[in-house]
């Protein structure tokens, strides 16, 4: 199999009018607005990936049959294009991406993707459609890749012989548009996310539609997210809604931070690998291992455990302020956000968005 493909460029006759598009970027919102092409790339059992297209973004025709449809072999990414001061425009970590969706691909029985080809998709559509990625300080193109099954067929007992690739694009604000503000979490006791064995370190549709019923929980709670807890003895931290959790013990020089292990059941953030890197070198420890419940509010109540955030793309750091569950509720610190996970997310911003080095070779030029 060739590692990559040429495209066939089938650009759109009617893309948005340059001063619609500039009214998008002004207030994009999250995930609501699509730039005006897509990749795709079809996969046939024997023959491979081929048939890899630029075109205009538009509706997929799909027969009702698609196995995606019954049986939910589906996988997806997510990553940024950055727009930085020099005007060029990067992606952060993409081949960690493309190694991903591989992994999850494993898991879902789904072929593999070679990971320049899935690199160079994501070129071919940011260079296209690079006036779309937003100019103003923390917005970016969200960039989508995702995979399913596409063959004709109910058998249920194998996995499907055709499959599509996708990239989409999808122009996003500030996460926090009225500055970074701490979340309330819910302990979900009745909802598990992953199982051991099951399907929860790869990047599949199918484990997020498995979590609404335990955030619409949450939401009843009047929380915001909800804390994802072990599925044997319900006391020992996963993530937070679709975000890695962490730590922080301490404060000033003594700050170190702790992040549950990656057991199996835990989706491996490429936000959370970056922190582990990057902290040790501000001088502040990491360790991955275990927190129960009664731990964490322990920690928060001697005051030994300062600070707790969520990591993940989208949001990069979201600070939690408080936590509740059916019979117990604490505050983490003074429930404000925390000077070690502000510092964190400026440093990892700084190097997405050019304001800081690079010593990691994080960044991958597009333009
Ligand atoms: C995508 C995702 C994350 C965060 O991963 P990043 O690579 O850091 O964006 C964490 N948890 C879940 C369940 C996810 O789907």
């Amino acid at each position: 199999m060739s590692t990559t493909l040429d495209f066939d460029i089938r650009l759109n006759e009617r893309p948005l009018p340059a001063a619609d598009r500039e009214a998008v970027l002004a207030d994009p919102g999250w995930g609501l607005h699509f730039t005006d092409h897509m990749v795709t790339i079809r996969y046939t059992e024997g023959e491979g990936w081929h048939d890899a297209r630029l075109e205009p973004y538009a509706p997929i025709p799909m027969d009702p049959a698609s196995q995606v449809f019954h049986y939910a072999q589906e996988l997806f990414e997510g990553l940024k294009a950055y727009r930085r001061p020099d005007g060029s425009i990067v992606t952060f970590r993409p081949y960690m991406n493309a190694a991903r969706m591989n992994r999850s691909a494993q898991r879902m029985a789904m072929p593999e993707i070679p990971e320049q080809l899935f690199v160079d998709a994501l070129e071919v559509l940011v260079r296209q459609d690079r006036d779309w990625v937003p100019t103003r300080d923390g917005y970016s193109l969200y960039l989508r890749p995702f995979m399913f099954a596409t063959t004709r067929a109910l058998g249920v007992n194998q996995p499907a012989k055709e499959y599509l690739f996708v990239v989409i694009a999808s122009p996003s604000g500030n996460y926090y548009s009225k500055g970074v503000r701490p979340v309330t979490v819910w302990l979900s006791q009745d909802y598990t996310r992953a199982a051991p064995g099951g399907t929860g370190e790869a990047k599949f549709g199918g484990n997020y539609a498995a979590s609404f019923a335990g955030q619409a929980e949450a939401v009843e709670q009047g929380c915001d997210q909800v804390v994802w807890l072990d599925a044997i003895e319900h006391r020992w931290v996963e993530e937070v809604g679709s975000m890695n959790l962490m730590f922080v013990y301490g404060s000033g020089a003594d700050a170190r931070l702790l992040t549950p292990a990656l057991t199996g059941t835990l989706l491996p953030g490429i936000t959370r690998d970056s922190m582990l890197k990057l902290a040790p070198d501000l001088g502040i420890p990491v360790e991955e291992g275990k927190i129960s419940i009664e731990e964490w509010q322990a920690g928060c109540e001697s005051g030994e455990l300062t600070e707790v955030f969520g990591c993940g793309t989208a949001a990069i750091i979201s600070p939690v302020g408080a936590v509740k569950g059916a019979d117990r509720a604490w505050t983490i610190g003074d429930g404000g956000t925390g000077e070690v996970s502000m510092r964190l997310r400026e440093e990892l911003i700084g190097i997405q968005y050019g304001h800081r080095p690079d010593p990691y070779g994080w960044v991958h030029e597009i333009i």
